[in-house]
């Protein structure tokens, strides 16, 4: 039987690299909402609606209903990609600037309410591994299998900081390590929908596990 696993955490915590790999063992769909989020954010940015010292929020509220997000399963890749009124922004949402700027998009009510729906639309069908910051307290409260993702920061800003040289971004460590306790504080403190782990959650530290041994715990208990 087909179930819904909600995945949720702080940035950078493994989320998405264990979600991917379940999706893929399961044979799931595996949807990415920290994309949907960059990708709003990503749109605000080309609109010239934020920037270092600005936020113009009602232009961006004003906006929403252009802008139309997709997943487009990439078979080369083995995810789907995401993208922005039929362009592909995968690799445009990555940058350590929209990840500067998200936190401030996912605190307004009409950007999480958008998208919160169009993600209980795609979650209609079980068979789903969607992870995020309130997918098993808002989205799926009533989720099969809730899994909520820890790790300290020092080890999460390594993680991210890997990952956005690997890109080919020129980031500093000191620079990703602010921007991940940054959101962190933005993510935990807003009033809508603030990161929190969901009662029934099982919490996972990985800072000190391989990527293996937690993917084999976790399939364990989908197994149980
Ligand atoms: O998961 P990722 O780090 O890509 O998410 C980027 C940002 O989007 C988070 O820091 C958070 O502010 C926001 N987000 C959210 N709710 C979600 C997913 C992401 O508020 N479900």
């Amino acid at each position: 039987k087909k179930i819904t696993i909600a995945i949720d955490g702080f940035s950078s915590t493994g989320k998405s690299t264990l979600a991917k790999e379940l999706a893929k063992e399961l044979g799931y769909v595996y949807v990415d909402t920290g994309a949907m989020y960059r990708a709003v954010t990503f749109f605000a940015m080309k609109s010239g609606y934020i920037a270092k010292d600005f936020f113009e929020v009602q232009l961006l509220i004003n906006s929403l209903k252009i802008i139309k997000l997709e997943f487009k399963f990439n078979p080369e890749l083995g995810f789907a990609e995401m993208y922005l009124n039929d362009v592909n922004i995968e690799k445009e949402i990555r940058t350590l600037e929209v990840s500067s700027y998200v936190s401030k998009v996912a605190e307004i009510s009409q950007v999480r309410a958008k998208l919160v729906e169009q993600q209980q639309e795609m979650g209609k069908n079980k068979g789903i591994v969607m992870d995020g910051r309130d997918i098993g307290t808002v989205v799926f409260p009533d989720a099969d299998l809730k899994i909520f993702m820890t790790a300290s920061p020092l080890t999460r800003a390594e993680r991210r900081f890997k990952e956005l040289t690997r890109n080919g971004d020129t980031v500093t460590f000191e620079a990703v390590l602010k921007n991940v306790q940054e959101r962190d504080y933005i993510d935990t403190h807003r009033e809508d929908s603030p990161l929190v782990k969901a009662n029934d959650a099982i919490e996972f530290d990985n800072s000190n596990i391989t990527k293996q041994e937690q993917f084999l715990k976790i399939m364990k208990l989908i197994k149980s």
